[in-house]
């Protein structure tokens, strides 16, 4: 039998920014995919929050490097290169701020018998221009 090497899948971050023309691109390498279960019902679900768009605006503006300026901006991320063996870590514990403890999820939380990742890569998420750049940082799994 051939050794089986576990392979990372990476991770691009995209901010774009709304109020100057700058975008950054960040990749990052992960072994295992964090996936919400709390209040999540399955991991298509727990994907779409992995790789969903955030709006940074108000309180939550993002700082551009290249305008030293407070601006707003989307951020976004997706698979950008996927291992044979994609590894998920359900977090199915959750810190309550009332009781100060940590408590176990126990809601039903199902998994497809055939996973489509299309809809999470690249090549769907992210607009055409900027495909295919390369990428500055490659950093561990955190
Ligand atoms: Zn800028």
């Amino acid at each position: 039998m051939k050794d089986f090497e576990l392979e990372p899948a990476h991770i691009c971050e995209e901010i774009q920014r709304y109020d100057c023309p700058h975008v950054s691109r960040t990749l990052e390498e992960f072994y295992t995919v964090r996936c919400q279960v709390a209040d999540m019902r399955n991991l298509h679900q727990s994907l779409d929050e992995v790789t969903v768009k955030d709006t940074l605006e108000g309180d939550n503006c993002y700082t551009c490097s290249q305008c030293s300026a407070k601006v707003r901006a989307e951020k976004r991320a997706c698979f950008k290169k996927l291992p044979r063996i994609l590894c998920f870590n359900t977090m199915r514990y959750t810190f309550n701020m009332v009781t100060m403890l940590k408590e176990k999820v126990n809601t039903h939380f199902s998994f497809p018998m055939r996973l489509d990742m299309s809809g999470y890569v690249e090549k769907h998420l992210m607009p055409a221009q900027y495909q295919g750049i390369v990428l500055p940082t490659l950093s561990d799994d955190r």
